[in-house]
């Protein structure tokens, strides 16, 4: 396992109303790939330390996008109180089954809320490495001021389809009425499948793909449980 690094916030903004993004400055930071995640150990003055995993969101560099769970322990304290220059410590890159390598075939990404961030950092490395493998991100939110990167994700990006699924409340205009990830939502056997969620919808999204006759060895999926010590 990787040493613990310290690093301190050089950047952050607000995503959406619930969740803020965060930029390290991480001097020697190795590089990762997209898909990986890094440990983030809070340590308070009394020593007790508490950490949990969080995606890198950039194509490179260190940074993460933490959705607040209100009755978290770690979470509201990255989105609310942590100030540029404060330090905290990570430990990372971390995974190398749910990654994604500059590679032809095409790529189906299923997100449902901040399993958005590693797709993201996917989508960043396609166009970082100057390929046109065709990806579909199918993304499932709750309304539209949940969507995460949004200027980003609306904006064209030749050979990334976006299609949004919203569960509660759809935007006037929306082709698509409210509801959850059904089958006819993903396309049919053929491309690389990456899944991340909370994990009742990363288990209901790889039962739909596999229904649709999908290999379940090209299902790589992550779930955004809780991950405490
Ligand atoms: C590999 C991996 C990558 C992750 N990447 C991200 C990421 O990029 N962005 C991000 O925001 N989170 C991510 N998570 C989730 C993150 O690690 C924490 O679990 C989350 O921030 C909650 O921590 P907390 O200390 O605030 O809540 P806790 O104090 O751990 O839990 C408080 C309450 O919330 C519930 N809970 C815990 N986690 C979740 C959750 N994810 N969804 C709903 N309820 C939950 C608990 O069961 C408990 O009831 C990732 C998890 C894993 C395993």
């Amino acid at each position: 396992m990787t040493r613990w690094r310290p690093v301190r916030l050089a950047r952050a903004h607000d995503e959406t109303p619930g969740s803020r993004t965060l930029v390290f400055d991480a001097p020697g930071w190795p590089g990762h790939l997209p898909g990986q995640h890094v440990d983030v150990r809070l340590t308070a003055t009394d020593g007790y330390t508490a950490r949990r995993s969080y995606s890198l969101a950039g194509a490179v560099g260190v940074e993460l996008t933490v959705e607040r769970i209100d009755d978290g322990e770690v979470s509201p304290y990255l989105t609310d109180q942590l100030r540029v220059g404060d330090q905290v410590e990570i430990r990372g890159p971390i995974g190398g089954w749910f990654v994604w390598r500059p590679a032809a075939a095409p790529v189906l990404l299923v997100s449902g809320g901040a399993g958005i961030v590693p797709m993201m950092a996917m989508i960043r490395a396609r166009r970082e490495a100057g390929v046109d493998t065709p990806f579909h991100l199918v993304h499932s939110l709750r309304s539209p001021d949940r969507l995460h990167y949004a200027s980003e994700l609306l904006r064209p990006d030749p050979g990334v389809r976006v299609s949004l699924l919203y569960t509660r409340e759809a935007p006037g205009g929306h082709p698509r009425p409210p509801g959850r990830l059904t089958a006819a939502d993903l396309d049919p056997p053929g491309a690389a499948c990456f899944v991340c969620g909370p994990t009742d919808f990363v288990e209901a999204a790889a039962d739909l793909l596999v229904g649709l006759g999908h290999d379940p060895g090209v299902i790589r999926t992550e779930r955004f449980g809780p991950s405490g010590s």
